[in-house]
């Protein structure tokens, strides 16, 4: 009996190599459990969503040393750790830059290290090709006889080609990949009246916060989590307007830890997620103030990491290693719709208070390593909607106009995300 289970249990955590589809979905699926037991501090997990990530990662020619390295450290004491870690960074273990070039847009002709290319089918009409140990310089994303193409750097040794379209040729010749695209009218009419337009978009609306955690405290002590709450259900009244299905993490003055507030977006569907929040300067310099989105994704931006630091605190016990193989899981694509959506929202935000407000400052969209943004498997953005450590901003950020105004912006910003990627 005994044994059956072990078997049981095992099969349940194996990687599905039996084609390259199945394999890349288990991959993601042990990202996903990956993530969850750093986060969850569940060692057991850790470990089976470790050795099935490096067995997809294998299968689908990923870079997998990061995971492999993880995986044995944790086994080994903390003084073993320093060492592999040093030899990673030797000059002779890094991976040979093969830079390869688009030559040719119509066919789509790409030159390749080697006569090798991984291609398989996302969702039926997506179309992906990994080119292995390989380096591009410049990724696109253009149209070409209205399909759809992307280019990117998929991690450090991969290409990845995405073609929209489900009728595609190719070939891979004297190093080569080839791809003829047909603009093909039907495929065209058929989108045109595809329902999944008319869908409903999901957004999941994430007051930062509650409960025991109040977030910032500013002037007159004002505190962070009332004030996003209160923007957070402007926004919420205003999306219900606008057709959306929308959901709040939390509704009243209540404590949610991080990773639950990604995991309701994740089993919610949710197309975007949205986390409000206020800023405090850590000093508490008065002068500071402005409206900034984040999306997540590694960064060195010194002023980026210290709001990250402010932000994370819900998260214990998250060593710089785990924090970089997160983020190492993020692919490029996500980021870039992330970073799309935080350009809308913020352009929206600003648009909307400089109508009634002109002094409100744009303090940009940055890229920062949040954990409420970590395992979400839509474009997510955290808003740091002003400062409760300026005088003016305190007082307006729990003023219901400018709260409102705020909202309206935020809105509109979603609508424009929409609109530009439907
Ligand atoms: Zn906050």
């Amino acid at each position: 009996m005994k044994f059956i289970l072990i078997f049981l249990f095992s099969f349940l955590f194996a990687c599905n190599t039996s084609s390259v589809n199945s394999a890349y979905k288990d991959y993601y699926k042990y990202q996903q459990l990956y993530i969850s037991s750093i986060l969850d501090n569940n060692k057991k997990q850790e470990i089976k969503a470790l050795k099935n990530l490096i067995e997809c990662g294998k299968y689908l020619n990923f870079d997998v040393k990061e995971y492999e390295n993880k995986y044995k450290r944790l086994y080994q004491k903390p003084k073993v750790i320093k060492k592999s870690k040093k030899e990673d960074i030797t000059p002779n273990n890094r991976p040979k830059k093969n830079y390869i070039k688009i030559i040719s847009s119509n066919p789509f002709i790409i030159t390749l290290p080697a006569n090798k290319v991984k291609h398989f089918i996302l969702k039926k009409y997506i179309n992906v090709f990994d080119i292995p140990n390989a380096v591009i310089s410049k990724p696109f994303s253009k149209k070409i006889k209205s399909i759809k193409i992307k280019t990117a750097q998929f991690n450090k040794i991969t290409v990845r080609v995405v073609i929209y379209s489900k009728k595609i040729k190719y070939k891979i010749e004297n190093k080569k990949l080839i791809i003829y695209l047909t603009d093909n009218k039907k495929q065209k009419m058929k989108t045109l009246v595809m329902p999944k337009a008319f869908r409903q978009k999901i957004i999941v609306i994430d007051p930062g916060h509650g409960g025991k955690d109040s977030g910032g405290i500013g002037i007159g002590h004002r505190m962070e989590k009332i004030a996003v709450l209160k923007i957070a259900k402007y926004l919420y009244n205003d999306l219900k307007k606008m057709g959306y299905i929308v959901y709040l993490t939390r509704h009243g003055d209540y404590f949610i830890p991080l990773r639950d507030r990604t995991h309701f977006a994740n089993t919610h569907h949710a197309d975007l997620f949205i986390s409000i929040h206020c800023n405090i300067t850590p000093d508490h310099s008065l002068s500071t103030k402005g409206v900034t989105t984040y999306f997540l994704s590694p960064t060195r931006d010194k002023r980026s990491i210290s709001v990250a630091k402010i932000e994370n605190k819900g998260v214990k016990g998250l060593n710089y290693l785990d924090q970089n193989v997160i983020l190492g899981f993020l692919n490029h694509d996500r980021i870039i719709a992330s970073q799309k959506f935080a350009i809308d929202v913020q352009a929206g935000v600003l648009y909307s208070l400089r109508k009634k407000y002109k002094d409100v400052i744009d303090r940009g969209v940055r890229p920062a390593p949040f954990w409420v943004l970590v395992g979400t498997q839509m474009p997510a953005i955290l808003i740091e909607t002003g400062f409760l450590t300026n005088p003016l901003e305190a007082k307006r950020l729990f003023d219901p106009t400018y709260e409102q105004y705020l909202a309206k912006g935020i809105a509109m910003g979603i609508y424009n995300y929409f609109r530009k990627n439907p």
